[in-house]
């Protein structure tokens, strides 16, 4: 059987599409927005909408049933990973604080996606495709006291006849305001229906912009990816309807919610970042390749050689450390391909999806940390957009789960030990 290392026309088309936009829409507009946080780049956003309603973009985390599969799987397209990667590699070349601003179904959609029954998905999806106004989707679970531990959420929903109440605090919420004030979109917040069930009483819920009770309380102030809106959103007594529960409308109790075999919460969260770690590995990437065009072009211009055809002892230390850098990006991105690859298969990728995590965000800030240091003072001036990249590229390591997060994942999975036998 033949191995096919090239892209396929299909992506590739529109990935040249995304970087003529990165070139032409964001790049010029970069540094405006990075040192004017809270700006919301209009432009880019309104031009941009017609393309993304009809982009497999909204099919994060869908993939190719197999064989037998029916009933409850939307149709789906094969290549809707490996396009969706590619195009966010490319957008994140131009800049990945404005491509998180984009519009969209974001991890709102994701989640839906990976989480919600066949009607939820018509119902919650379909702005994505139809509005004719820019509208976003956003994921709440982080609590001041549940990060890395999301069994420490306190945010609850208790049942209050046809209707779920929500009660908490989330923060660092993704484009938060995108989609709850500044366009009819959603959030899919993550609470329990019984606190002392941990992981097993946890559920999602979508709560639509505009519903009494959910206020965006507080926008961060951040160290990189400026251009996009980091929220925190209070909820009070908010009440949304039964069937806005993620996965089935069927009411549970806690004590069902805990029995093993009983109604999945927490793993809905997980298959959610089976589909979007690989994303989030591409928008790394995206900033890598950037930082490594532009350090070559700035070496070459400053008089460096910069061969790879000779033996690795006669080359410079300059030579060899960009070889290193282009070695870690490469081996980076294959592993990103992989992972979306096997989503596109229908296949389980959860091992591939933080391995690619963990390589792209460590890449991410070990390169563009390096292109600072090659290039001197000029690297660290804000005459490039080198010194950004460096401060974009940080929180790939971070969001989705940290590096240190998706290692215990991996080993985990590989070691075969629970969350709680490994911790
Ligand atoms: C810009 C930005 C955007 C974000 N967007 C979203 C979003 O849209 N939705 C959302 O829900 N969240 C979002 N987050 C939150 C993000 O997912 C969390 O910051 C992340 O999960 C880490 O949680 P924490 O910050 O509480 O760190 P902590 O969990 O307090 O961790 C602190 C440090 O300890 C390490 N650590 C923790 N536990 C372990 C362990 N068991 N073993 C080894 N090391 C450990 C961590 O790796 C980290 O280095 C966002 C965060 C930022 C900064």
């Amino acid at each position: 059987m033949a191995i096919e290392f090239n892209l396929p026309e299909a992506i590739a088309t529109q990935q040249s599409a995304a970087l003529m936009v990165a070139e032409h829409m964001m790049r010029p507009v970069s540094r405006h927005f990075d040192e004017h946080e809270h700006d919301i780049p209009w432009d880019f956003i309104n031009g941009l909408w017609p393309v993304m309603r009809a982009n497999p973009m909204f099919g994060a985390g869908e993939s190719k049933p197999k064989n037998g599969d029916s009933g409850d799987k939307p149709k789906r397209t094969p290549i809707g990973n490996m396009t969706m990667i590619h195009l966010i590699e490319a957008l994140s070349w131009g800049d990945a604080g404005i491509y998180l601003a984009a519009p969209g179904g974001g991890l709102g959609a994701a989640a839906i996606a990976a989480a919600g029954t066949t009607e939820q998905k018509q119902r919650f999806l379909a702005r994505f495709r139809e509005s004719e106004k820019p509208v976003w989707g956003s994921m709440a679970m982080t609590e001041s006291q549940a990060g890395s531990d999301t069994s420490a959420i306190r945010t609850t929903a208790v049942r209050a006849g046809d209707e779920w109440v929500l009660n908490g605090e989330k923060i660092y919420c993704t484009a938060g305001r995108l989609s709850l004030e500044e366009s009819a979109g959603l959030v899919v917040v993550w609470a329990t229906i019984d606190p002392k069930a941990g992981r097993a009483g946890m559920r999602a819920f979508v709560v639509e912009a505009g519903t009494p009770g959910m206020k965006v309380a507080k926008l961060e102030h951040k160290l990189g990816i400026r251009a996009s809106d980091t929220a925190a959103i209070v909820f009070t007594d908010c009440r949304i309807p039964l069937s806005n529960v993620l996965g089935s409308t069927e009411v549970v109790t806690a004590e069902q919610a805990a029995q093993p075999g009983g109604p999945k919460g927490f793993q809905g969260a997980m298959k959610t970042f089976d589909a979007t770690r690989p994303a989030v590995a591409a928008s790394a990437l995206g900033i890598t390749r950037a930082t490594l065009e532009l350090l070559h072009a700035k070496l070459l211009e400053a008089g460096y050689e910069l061969r790879s055809d000779v033996p690795y002892h006669d080359m410079s230390a300059v030579e060899r450390d960009f070889l290193d850098l282009e070695a870690q990006h490469r081996a980076a991105w294959l592993l990103t391909q992989k992972a979306a690859w096997l989503m596109d298969m229908g296949e389980p990728n959860t091992v591939e999806a933080s391995v690619c995590k963990v390589k792209a965000g460590e890449a991410a800030t070990l390169i563009t940390q390096k292109a600072v240091e090659m290039l001197g003072p000029l690297g660290y001036s804000r005459e490039l957009l080198i010194e950004k990249w460096m401060r974009d590229a940080k929180i790939n390591d971070i969001f989705e789960g940290t590096g240190q997060i998706n290692r215990l994942i991996i080993a985990r999975r590989i070691l075969g030990f629970s969350s709680r036998e490994l911790k």
